[in-house]
């Protein structure tokens, strides 16, 4: 892929967000960043990393991305806090909070942590605030998931190690929490439409990418991406589409794929085939190869997108595929909420039936499908691209220098 300039986005975003861009980036010229994750690979926050750091380089920042070290002990229970902070049940138990702490401690020997900016991403890493050298740096905590509803256990475990740094991050106004002492942004995430991820295809990249997996270009196909998670909530996707072939003939695409900080996936993976392997016409893509173009593929050519979730971040799939001007069916939560104006861009939902019902509103009127695609395109492009996310988080670490308190929103 051909490396990408903040230039490249005048187009998109016009040219006063680029110059803005740099002024805010001349006051932190030659600042050291560094972000720290738990994978390389896999989700949305990875997704945001590969394309910030270089962007971020680009404009005369130092910017470095660890990730945290942990055992399969510890990610399944950061999988359970995910879950739990989520507002979704799971067992939680005091030993799960020991091992948290402990690999906290085995992370912040091998991580150099002495970076002028700190960014820790959700919280597999975000013990460490606990080692922080305070003097010398400012600590953000980027929170990517929706806490507005957590089991108050593990927050009331984690908030004290968020109140260690100096400012929190979340994706939507209702994510804040009242009860932190330290100063909370909210911003959204975004995609890159430069990346293989979002490119525009030509038409015989579509086709090669389609037919290596049996469909051709003039077919129609249902289509959910996502990683197997049940929060993403595969098999009600799966009861949706049973009630759509009652009318329709077409089949149903499941794109998933696995992150190494997610051990459960592997069970949810083979729980959803065999439910799958039950009903004809749904076909499972796992891993796809290459990820990015097969993916990109069958989001511009699916008929109709779910995105069925029954809890969300954000949900950077659904942008990806509003972006191909796709009127999403998403379910009525987290970031989709937010993202999908309802019956304007796409469509909220909280039941399989529901979601049934505008997968077969959208293959009977395509012209509808084709009105709220555009404008599910014109809210991406307005909203959730690179140049607004880096103008916001400039100013995050910016206005980190200098602390205050309550909640800024720095989206419109
Ligand atoms: N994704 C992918 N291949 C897959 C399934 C998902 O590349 O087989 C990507 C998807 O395109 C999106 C990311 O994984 O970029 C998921 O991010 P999202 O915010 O939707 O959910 P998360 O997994 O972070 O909860």
């Amino acid at each position: 892929m051909k490396k990408v300039k903040l230039e490249d986005y005048i187009p998109l975003v016009g040219e006063a967000t680029i110059e803005e861009i740099k002024l805010l980036a001349q006051q932190l010229k030659g600042a050291r960043i560094q972000h720290i994750n738990s994978t390389k690979t896999g989700g949305g926050v990875a997704e945001i990393l590969n394309q910030l750091v270089p962007l971020m380089n680009e404009i005369g920042l130092e910017v470095e991305w660890d990730v945290i070290e942990g055992t399969e002990e510890f990610f399944d229970l950061t999988k359970s806090f995910h879950v739990a902070l989520h507002g979704a049940r799971t067992r939680i138990t005091q030993k799960m909070f020991q091992i948290y702490k402990k690999m906290q401690v085995v992370n912040q020997e091998k991580i150099d942590k002495n970076a002028d900016f700190v960014i820790l991403h959700d919280p597999q890493p975000l013990g460490l605030s606990e080692f922080r050298q305070r003097e010398k740096s400012k600590w953000i905590w980027c929170c990517h998931i929706d806490i507005s509803e957590a089991d108050t256990r593990v927050w009331r475990f984690l908030s004290p190690l968020v109140d260690l740094v100096d400012g929190a991050i979340f994706h939507i106004p209702q994510f804040t929490k009242a009860d932190l002492d330290i100063p909370q942004y909210v911003m959204p995430p975004f995609i890159d439409p430069f990346s293989d991820k979002n490119r525009d295809l030509r038409e015989s990249e579509i086709y090669k990418f389609l037919k290596k997996y049996g469909f051709s270009t003039d077919e129609r196909f249902i289509l959910q991406v996502s990683r197997f998670d049940k929060l993403k909530d595969p098999l009600g996707a799966l009861q949706a589409f049973k009630i759509v072939q009652k009318s329709f003939n077409v089949p149903f695409v499941y794109i998933g794929n696995f992150a190494p900080d997610d051990p459960p996936g592997k069970r949810v993976y083979e729980e959803f085939v065999q439910e799958a392997n039950k009903i004809p016409g749904v076909k499972v893509i796992a891993n796809p190869d290459p990820n990015d173009l097969v993916v990109n593929a069958f989001q511009r050519s699916a008929s109709v997108v779910l995105q069925k979730s029954i809890r969300e971040g954000f949900g950077l799939v659904v942008t990806e595929a509003m972006w191909k001007k796709q009127a999403v069916i998403g379910g009525d939560t987290g970031g989709i909420r937010y993202q999908i104006v309802d019956e304007a861009t796409g469509f909220l939902v909280n039941t399989v039936e529901g979601a049934a019902f505008w997968t077969r509103q959208l293959l009977s009127n395509p012209k509808l499908a084709t009105l709220l695609g555009e404008q599910a395109y014109d809210r991406v492009r307005a909203n959730f691209l690179p140049p607004h996310y880096l103008r916001h988080l400039l100013c995050v670490l910016l206005s980190a220098k200098h602390p205050g308190r309550g909640v800024t929103c720095l989206n419109k």
